[in-house]
């Protein structure tokens, strides 16, 4: 046991009675309904936030098309990338702080709030920042005839779009928030960001920062509430995109509310049932600790993470020993100990829907390790592994987003694919195999937005992430995002 000593900055900011960020200062919220903030490790009230409603979502929506059409539309690229360094340097200076609030918000485990939520949003904001100074039009000659000898030239201007909605989930509320924000600021468009109302706390923090990095007051706001804060803020005429993650039924509804607010432009990055793939040419000793970190990162509650697993017949048996083995020793314990290698699901509505999903698969398939809640407090289960029945079951392809494999042998290699693609989802997939034809043979024929092989669930800011079908519309990363956060104009010349 190694539990992690609470810093006192971070319980003062618990503490704290919390408005939304706008317009550079932390602001009381319109109406006083506080939603409160509960530990999942120990079903502790450790915070409360504010239920942001209409007034609220329009003063920070003015507060960033003021920002947008005064200050940051007077800043070079330059100066934008640098701003994002800083706030990036900022993030890494306090990043054991905003690690904490995630970690004990969301049930994160603390060395991963580290690692990964917090150290990789640094990344993902120097990225974003180097794109502030490389983002160009292209030019044309256009072949219009020339009457009187004159000639023709043309050009295009990227330029950004205006306010963006960034609406974020509950499982990175770091990472996620990072994304939309960085794209938003590299392009030259301010942002309005509505976080879960279960993990808010981070992004707070994160647009304090902001002032210390020097960004303009209104470029960066925090409205925090449920989802009737976030429908009121795609609404608002001001706003000009609208970036959403999160659940399938959620962004379905967001994108028909954005369509009817004017064409409002939507990009979605939805859920997934993302399968793998292990072929007979695997060593499982030497992909094992690689399926589990892919698997129970975050205790899968990870849109990209694999939840079937597809396996070849001669390795079925190895594999299933191997992985319950593996599974039966995991050290479950609070996200704020060290030595915890799976901790709780972050929210109690998430935890009741995967004690649901679980009570159901129990009747159909059988459970060969896990498949419980936890007799303790807070909202663990545990990491569990199915033997499934019946392939054709529709259970299997409804999202868990909790740490439960589905295991399912294959022989032939048109069915695996037929049963790969067999989802109303298309997020991700991977295959693990040392044939490296077999691989180049298959990926065309995967209906998901990224493929692996022999690795799973890690995302980079320099290869495009989306997904296809119900996955989502649209895609984060590389030069991919610019398009979504800029406008083409088109330029003429006669001379
Ligand atoms: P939800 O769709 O429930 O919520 C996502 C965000 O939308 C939250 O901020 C939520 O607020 C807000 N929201 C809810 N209803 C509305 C509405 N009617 N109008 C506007 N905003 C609304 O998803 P979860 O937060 O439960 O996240 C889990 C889901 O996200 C999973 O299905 C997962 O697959 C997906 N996801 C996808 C990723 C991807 O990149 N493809 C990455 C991460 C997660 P509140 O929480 O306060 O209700």
């Amino acid at each position: 046991m190694s539990q992690v000593q609470v810093l006192p900055a971070v319980t003062a900011f618990l503490q704290r009675d919390h408005g939304h960020f706008i317009n550079g200062k932390m602001l009381q919220a319109d109406d006083p309904t506080k939603i409160d903030v509960v530990n999942p490790a120990t079903e502790a009230v450790i915070s409360q936030i504010s239920l942001g409603n209409h007034i609220d979502v329009d003063k920070a929506v003015t507060s960033a098309h003021q920002a947008f059409k005064t200050s940051w539309a007077v800043t070079t690229p330059y100066e934008r990338g640098q701003k994002l360094l800083k706030l990036a340097d900022l993030m890494e200076k306090y990043g054991e702080e905003l690690a904490q609030l995630e970690s004990l918000s969301t049930g994160k485990l603390i060395n991963l709030a580290r690692q990964l939520e917090v150290q990789q949003s640094v990344i993902f904001m120097r990225y974003f920042a180097g794109w502030a100074t490389k983002i160009t039009g292209k030019t044309m000659q256009p072949s219009l005839p020339s009457m009187q000898g004159e000639l023709y030239t043309a050009f295009t201007l990227r330029q950004p779009v205006g306010v963006v909605a960034g609406i974020v989930p509950w499982n990175f509320s770091l990472m996620i928030g990072v994304w939309k924000l960085a794209s938003a600021l590299c392009t030259g468009c301010t942002i309005v960001l509505k976080p879960s109302e279960f993990a808010s706390l981070s992004l707070l923090r994160l647009a304090e920062l902001s002032v210390e990095a020097g960004i303009p007051e209104g470029v960066i706001n925090v409205v925090t509430g449920d989802g009737t804060t976030g429908q009121c803020l795609i609404e608002s005429p001001l706003v000009k995109k609208v970036s959403f993650t999160g659940s399938v039924p959620t962004g379905i509804a967001i994108g028909k509310l954005a369509m009817s607010s004017d064409l409002t432009r939507v990009s979605l990055e939805l859920g997934g049932k993302n399968a793998l793939a292990i072929f007979e040419d695997t060593n499982i000793d030497e992909i094992l600790p690689r399926l589990l970190m892919a698997t129970f990162v975050h205790q899968g509650q990870v849109c990209a993470a694999p939840e079937k697993f597809f396996v070849h017949a001669s390795k079925y048996e190895e594999l299933v020993t191997k992985l319950a083995g593996a599974l039966r020793g995991m050290n479950i314990g609070a996200a704020m100990d060290e030595s915890s290698a799976f901790g709780p699901l972050s929210n109690l509505p998430h935890f009741n829907k995967v004690k649901n999903y679980l009570e159901q698969v129990k009747q159909r398939h059988q459970i060969i390790v896990g498949g419980e809640v936890c007799d303790r407090l807070g909202y663990y289960v545990e990491p569990t592994l199915l033997a499934v029945n019946d392939a054709e079951d529709p259970l299997l392809n409804e999202e868990c987003f909790g740490p439960v494999i589905c295991i399912i042998p294959f022989e032939n290699e048109d069915r695996l694919v037929e049963q790969m693609n067999h989802a109303r989802f298309g997020l991700t997939a991977s295959l693990w195999t040392n044939n490296l034809s077999r691989a180049l043979r298959l990926i065309p024929k995967l209906e998901v937005g990224t493929v692996w092989i022999n690795m799973h669930t890690f995302l980079d800011p320099a290869v495009p992430f989306g997904g296809v079908h119900a996955s989502g519309m649209g895609r984060e990363f590389a030069d991919e995002f610019i398009a979504d956060y800029t406008e083409t104009k088109s330029v003429m010349m006669c001379y």
